[in-house]
């Protein structure tokens, strides 16, 4: 019987920046790329999330970009310029890395599901499936929107759609939008929209402004809180719930205009927009969900990592490494949910994940 399986050390699952830091890592510590580990995306080009990124977020208004190990953003990217669009600018610097270090990613290649057969993982994708004794998991969020379904949902006449759809403002000129959400990007777009057309704000919480600038320090914090989450086996929490929406620049001028102008949820969809428990109904032609995203672990659910608060307990020196399967190891994920964290993610784990399998 013919063996079916690609057989590798490690699959990293995931060529985001939280993938690419693995594999760097792993072939820099010696893993042979292609034999001794692969790395698998499901998408048909470089760039994980940041290709899918709305057109106005460019390199002057993103967080801040932390450059791949080896190889810095400004040597492929002319990062002087801020009005680089980010969803072309870093797909850009991810395809020029991939050449660089030659790494193997395979792609566009999606993986189903990964279960455990006599002490090795199974993983089954919609091509060849593969066969490994470590997995580094760096699927990110973008593929898992969070979208909570309120009653009447299906009854809207209108569009609804969530963030990871967004492309430009102009496609609402003209229409009323409610815009959902109290996170960055609910507050970035909405300032985005209002400019172009009518909005109304709706979140389930009054939005929790900070009078303080975002500093290194703060996020170092924030992170640490998550962590510590993290460590205990708790659900995750995004940056933001822990720092708050510190009072930027863009935001002080919403602030002083009006349109950061809060209501609470609606209670209910209508065929013509929402109704609110007190009776009040508003019209409107869209429905905009700036609701998040949750981790995309749906591929290791037959794993059963999860334990019964629905978080999974991690350890290891960057909290990478799953307590229940030491042989994975989550990036990107809780506090390596940014470029810097998914760096030293990705490091933390190669070198953990070798040392573990022995190799
Ligand atoms: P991703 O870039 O999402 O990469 C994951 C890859 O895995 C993707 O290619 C995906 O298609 C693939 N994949 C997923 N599931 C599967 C599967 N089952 N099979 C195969 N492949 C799969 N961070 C910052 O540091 N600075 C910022 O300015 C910043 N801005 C942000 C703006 C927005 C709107 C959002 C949502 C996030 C932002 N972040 C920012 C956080 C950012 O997402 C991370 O910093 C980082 O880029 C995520 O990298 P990643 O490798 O974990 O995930």
């Amino acid at each position: 019987v013919p063996d079916l399986f690609y057989k590798v050390d490690i699959v990293v699952i995931g060529a985001g920046q939280a993938g690419l830091s693995a594999a760097y890592h792993l072939k820099r510590q010696g893993i042979e790329p292609g034999k001794g580990f692969v790395v698998l995306d499901d998408e048909f080009s470089a760039g994980g999330a940041w290709q899918h990124r709305w057109d106005s977020l460019t390199l002057s208004t993103v967080n801040g970009i932390n450059d791949l190990p080896g190889l810095a953003f400004a040597d492929v990217v002319n990062t002087s310029d801020h009005e680089l669009q980010a969803n072309t600018a870093i797909p850009q610097y991810y395809e020029a890395y991939e050449k660089e270090f030659e790494l193997p990613v395979i792609r566009p290649i999606r993986v189903h599901e990964v279960t455990e057969r006599n002490g090795r993982f199974i993983i089954r994708t919609n091509g060849v499936q593969f066969n490994a004794r470590g997995i580094i998991n760096a699927t990110g969020t973008w593929k898992t929107p969070n979208c909570p379904r309120y009653p009447g949902w299906e009854k809207f006449q209108g569009r609804q759609l969530h963030t990871g759809e967004y492309k430009n403002a102009q496609e609402f000129i003209g229409k009323h939008v409610i815009i959902v959400g109290g996170g960055i990007s609910a507050v970035q777009l909405l300032g985005e929209v209002s400019a172009v057309t009518q909005t109304t704000w709706v979140a389930r919480r009054p939005p929790d402004f900070r009078p303080y600038k975002f500093t290194p320090e703060l996020g170092r914090d924030a992170v640490a809180l998550v962590e510590e989450r993290v460590r205990e086996g708790l659900p995750v929490t995004s940056v933001v719930s822990v720092t708050g929406l510190p009072i930027t620049p863009a935001i002080q001028e919403m602030l002083d205009t009006g349109t950061l102008d809060w209501n609470p949820m609606f209670d209910e969809i209508t065929e013509t927009g929402v109704r609110w428990a007190d009776g009040r109904t508003l019209d409107a032609d869209v429905i905009f969900w700036n609701t998040g995203f949750r981790h995309s672990l749906d591929h290791l659910a037959a794993l059963h990592l999860q334990n019964d608060q629905g978080g999974i307990e991690m350890s290891g020196t960057l909290a990478t490494q799953v307590v229940k399967d030491p042989r994975i190891h989550l990036t990107g994920y809780g506090p390596s949910a940014s470029t810097i964290g998914a760096n030293r993610a990705g490091r933390a784990a190669a070198k953990e994940l070798i040392a573990y399998l022995q190799l």
